[in-house]
């Protein structure tokens, strides 16, 4: 039974966008019975036939990625622009696992007496649960992977943003993927994430979300011994070395932690610049910060656009308190919306809150440092480890830090995290498990080991 409406609001405008009807724990269990029921006939179709009901999926997300690049723009408040590139990236992740179905490939092992052999078996109905911040592209990193292994799935989109995902299921439905092999719950984590964790019919949880929210559903799932994957927080270090190409450093160091208005798992939102670079680093770098162009989402020329919500505002409000020390602010518009201008704090020490917290807006920590050990020192001062990156043109000790951080994933003089045909997770209190390319796949199946007796023994 539905609990309730749902209230979806625009950001940009904080106008109400759309009204749903509220999934409660009954609906949970409605979507888990039809996961259920669906399962032995997705998992039993020819692997050929799954990954052409995958490619058909693929095609119809193509054919409405206009009006899906809307949708997250007006619902997320992201830059048309970056809804653009996450359409893009949610269609090739379905490509790309529609490639999985027939090289999901097992073992032989040599052993006496018979024929040893291992299959990667689906786990059954699986639990999705995906935050705000990239609302479609992270359910399709899930969902694609998942459906690929042969598990039916049940995803529960963040209740600020679930538009996108209820139109994924449309439009997989449209394309010929069975009834009940994806369903979406649009509810509260609190009761339909919940109950998706609680429920003894769910083989496995795969979450995005916050460190916090990920502790409870690490101990919820333990109760039934279900498989977890876990991508939660980070503070990210972007490790600056004077002998590093500064301008380059500076101009990408504002889109690496103010991209989607900081609201990203893997922002650099600490800055570590060595001391003799500092003060050329920070004039490149106001320079980049001050010419953001913050605005209206839809606006083809906008960078940044608002923060998702009042209570996100406020949250981020308070990392940018009396006594902290802001370097330079970029601009935001006045009037409605949840604006937030871009902001940096320098220099800051890692021990202050905004160098600790996941502050989950636009605001930057810039921390001086003296030498690679105290860069690596410092950068692994965190009880996060998701991404960062290393800038300097020595390649030796480029390579020998991004070795010494420990963080899942690292780039070298550039600050990509995320590709569909590379994993991507987190060390420490950022995650369990593994996201994207090959890996995982291993997420969604078990291994099967099958020993066939030969020789009557
Ligand atoms: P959140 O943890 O509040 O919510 C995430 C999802 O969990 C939502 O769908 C929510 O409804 C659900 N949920 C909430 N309480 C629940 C409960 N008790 N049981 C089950 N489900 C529950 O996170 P958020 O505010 O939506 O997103 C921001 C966080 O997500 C940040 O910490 C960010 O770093 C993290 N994140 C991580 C990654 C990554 O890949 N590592 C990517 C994006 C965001």
């Amino acid at each position: 039974m539905s609990d309730g409406t749902l209230e979806v609001i625009e950001p940009a405008t904080e106008l109400t966008l759309d009204r749903l009807p509220r999934a409660g724990a009954d609906d949970v269990d409605r979507a888990v019975a039809a996961a259920r029921e669906a399962f032995p006939a997705w998992r039993a179709l020819a692997p050929g036939d799954r990954s052409a009901t995958l490619r058909a999926v693929a095609d119809g997300l193509e054919r409405e990625a206009d009006h899906l690049i809307r949708i997250e723009a007006r619902n997320a408040g992201k830059p048309i622009g970056d809804a653009r590139g996450e359409i893009a990236m949610v269609i090739e992740c379905f490509r790309y696992y529609a490639g999985a179905p027939e090289r999901l490939l097992g073992q032989t092992i040599p052993v006496a007496g018979g024929v040893d052999m291992t299959f990667r078996e689906p786990l059954g109905v699986v639990g999705l649960i995906v935050p705000w911040n990239f609302p479609l592209v992270i359910s399709s990193w899930k969902v694609a992977p998942a459906l690929a292994a042969g598990n039916t799935v049940v995803l529960k989109p963040a209740e600020l943003t679930p538009l996108s995902a209820i139109e994924l299921e449309r439009i997989a439905v449209e394309a010929g993927l069975p009834a009940g092999v994806l369903n979406v719950v649009a509810g509260p984590g609190s009761i339909c994430g919940k109950r998706l964790v609680e429920h003894p019919d769910v083989a496995k949880i795969a979450f995005t979300g916050s460190t916090e929210v990920g502790r409870g559903i690490a101990a919820g799932a333990a109760a039934t011994i279900k498989r977890v994957t876990l991508e939660l927080g980070g503070k990210s270090a972007n490790v600056i070395f004077a002998d590093a190409d500064l301008e380059a450093a500076a101009a990408a160091a504002p889109s690496a932690v103010f991209g989607n208005a900081g609201q990203d798992c893997c922002a650099r939102s600490r800055i570590l610049v060595e001391r003799s670079a500092l003060d050329s680093f920070m004039s490149a770098l106001e320079e980049a910060v001050r010419s953001i162009r913050v605005g209206d989402p839809l606006d083809e020329a906008t960078e940044m656009g608002p923060l998702i919500s009042a209570g996100q505002r406020e949250t981020v409000s308070s990392f940018v308190s009396e006594d902290v020390p802001v370097a330079f602010r970029g601009s935001a518009p006045d009037g409605p919306g949840f604006w937030f201008p871009p902001t940096v704090l320098a220099p800051m020490s890692n021990d202050d809150r905004a160098s600790r917290e996941e502050i989950f807006g636009p605001v930057a920590a810039v921390i001086p440092f003296d030498g690679e050990e105290e860069a690596v020192r410092i950068a692994n001062d965190t009880i996060y480890g998701l991404s960062g990156s290393v800038w300097s043109r020595d390649g030796e000790r480029a390579l020998r830090v991004a070795r010494a951080l420990e963080t899942g994933v690292i780039s070298i003089n550039s600050n990509s995290s995320v590709r569909v045909s590379t994993p991507f997770g987190g060390f420490k209190q950022s995650g369990v498990g593994r996201e994207l390319g090959p890996d995982a796949l291993e997420h969604y199946t078990d291994v099967k080991n099958v020993y066939y007796a030969i020789d009557g023994s």
